[in-house]
Parts: structure tokens; C-alpha cells; sequence
């Protein structure tokens, strides 16, 4: 089955990896800026790290016909320093008009600290003045419940933010519910030390339903697995999930998310589009929609 890994940080895995996420049926992906597992020294350092996003791995991923979207931010961790996180924020905006580039993440809270709370609503700000998507990170383990709370109170107490254009990341069963009721989307990371396993993500598709709900890797520099979405595929087809609930949740619910995102550019091969509906039986779409969407 075709799928879209919405959540992989790719600069932190080798190339065999595009060529196998490929071999398994992956037509995009979508990288947020994050933690590189160290603090960078300066704002340069980011604008480097931005410049391999929107320049570097779009052209590894295509050598596997996988299109490749980025997300730009200071996260969370590196937030802490709040001086940095300001020159960094200054200068996304220059990045922002790239190619796939699809919005502002993963910004979010770790430690839930007042500090990151600063920083994050900064890029709220920013978000909202600039009309970009948002991927918002959860913090992990006993600060999650905290963490996803507060940050879905800052996210309501501003009146600009429209939650349809906000993803929540790394929900579990106990936060689940505080991202959908509110209106947003959400994202459960099939990660095998500090997130879900494939089993509890399908657990949660029986508990909420496939509305408004992706599955992403989060493959990175830690113990991870870049083909955790089709282990989740396979684990919805064991259970006896019907394929087009299958497909909602890996295909066509990040690809409604993305969409929205002002810049959205569907391959012009329509290398994705026609894959929503089999080979040969792609609706076209308007240029003026093409366009648009
Ligand atoms: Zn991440």
C-alpha cells in the first residue's frame, strides 16, 4: 500500500533507507526541524541546518521518486536559550518562500518550562502573521499530559489560530482526546522506546476513529525505525481494518493536512495523486486547483 510518513527526520538516516521506505510503498515525506542532538552554537548553524532541509534532501529523497517537505522552527530543547530562539525566529521567514516548505514545526514544549512556553507562542505568532501550517511536538513520558494541556491552552487563547491547521504530535491514549475535541489534527509516532508501538497506535484508530489522525515514524538519531508505517499498515490489516480505512489514515489524511499549507505542490508527474485511487484511475485536478491547494 502507498504511503506518506508525515513525521522522519531523513538527515539523520542513510540513503538505503529512502531506497527501502520506497521498496515498502512511500511516496513522501515530511521532515520538522528538530533537536539535532546537540545545542548549536548559533543562529548560522541553524540557517545551515535549513539550507540541508529545503535543498539537500529533497533531491536524496527524489532519487527514489519520494517527495520530500520540510518544516522550519527552533525546538523546543534548544528553546531554552531564548536569545538564540529569537535569531533563529528572525530568520525563518527568509526560508519560508522554498519550495516544500509546509509550515512551522516541530515547535512545542519539553520540559514544559516557562522559557519554552515563550518561545513556542513566538512561533505561534509567527505562524498566524505569516498564514503557515503548524506541527507541534508533545513533550515525552510524565510531562506529556502537562506538556499537551498547556500548549492546547496557549494554542485556544489565540484567537488567530484556526486548530484545522494545526497538527499535534505524539499523542497517546491519555492525550489523544484533548487534540481532537478541540479541533485538531493529530499525529501518533510509532517509536520504539518512548512512543507508541504499532499495536497501541491501531488500539487508538478502534478507540477515536481514523478522522483527523496520521502515523508517523519520527525515524531519527535515537533507536527508531524508518519503516514503523508500514509495520502499523500491517498491524491494521491483521486486525481486519478495511483497506480504505487504512489508506485514510497513512495517504489521504496527511495529504488533507497538507494541502492546506499555501505552498503545496503536488509533484506535476502526479506521482501522488494518482496513487490515492490505483494506477490509471486518478481524477484529474484543475490547474487553478493545482494551484491553489
Ligand atoms: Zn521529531
Amino acid at each position: 500500500m502507498y504511503y506518506i510518513d508525515p513525521h522522519i527526520h531523513m538527515i539523520s538516516r542513510v540513503t538505503d533507507d529512502y531506497q527501502r521506505m520506497a521498496q515498502c510503498g512511500c511516496l513522501a515525506v515530511s521532515e520538522p526541524a528538530f533537536w539535532a542532538g546537540f545545542d548549536r552554537g548559533s543562529a548560522e548553524g541553524f540557517r545551515d541546518y535549513f539550507r540541508h532541509l529545503v535543498e539537500v534532501e529533497p533531491k536524496r529523497a527524489a532519487q527514489f521518486d519520494i517527495c520530500h517537505y520540510s518544516w522550519l522552527c527552533v525546538n523546543a530543547k534548544e528553546a531554552e536559550n531564548v536569545k538564540l530562539s529569537r535569531e533563529v525566529i528572525a530568520l525563518i521567514p527568509e526560508y519560508l518562500n522554498r519550495p516544500n516548505v509546509l509550515g512551522i514545526g516541530e515547535i512545542g514544549l519539553n520540559k514544559n518550562t516557562a522559557n519554552e512556553a515563550t518561545i513556542f507562542q513566538e512561533h505561534v505568532d509567527l505562524a498566524t502573521k505569516t498564514d503557515e501550517l503548524m506541527l507541534i511536538h508533545t513533550p515525552h513520558l510524565e510531562d506529556k499530559y502537562k506538556g499537551t494541556r498547556m500548549i492546547i491552552d496557549m494554542l485556544k487563547g489565540d484567537r488567530r489560530v484556526n486548530p484545522a491547521r494545526v497538527c499535534i504530535d505524539h499523542v497517546e491514549e491519555h492525550t489523544v482526546r484533548l487534540a481532537l475535541d478541540s479541533g485538531f489534527w493529530c499525529g501518533m509516532t510509532l517509536y520504539p522506546t518512548t512512543k507508541c508501538t504499532p499495536e497501541r497506535a491501531v488500539d487508538i484508530i478502534e478507540m477515536v476513529g481514523s478522522e483527523r489522525i496520521l502515523a508517523n515514524s519520527a525515524g531519527d538519531w535515537g533507536k527508531s525505525n524508518p519503516l514503523a508505517v508500514p509495520e502499523f499498515i500491517q498491524e491494521m490489516k491483521r486486525r481486519g481494518h478495511p483497506e480504505t480505512v487504512i489508506r485514510k489514515v497513512v495517504h489521504d489524511n496527511p495529504l488533507e493536512f497538507f494541502r492546506q499549507s499555501v505552498r503545496w505542490q503536488e509533484p506535476a508527474d502526479g506521482r501522488i495523486t494518482e496513487k490515492e485511487t490505483g494506477p490509471g484511475t486518478a481524477r484529474p485536478r484543475p490547474a487553478a486547483e493545482m494551484a491553489r491547494s
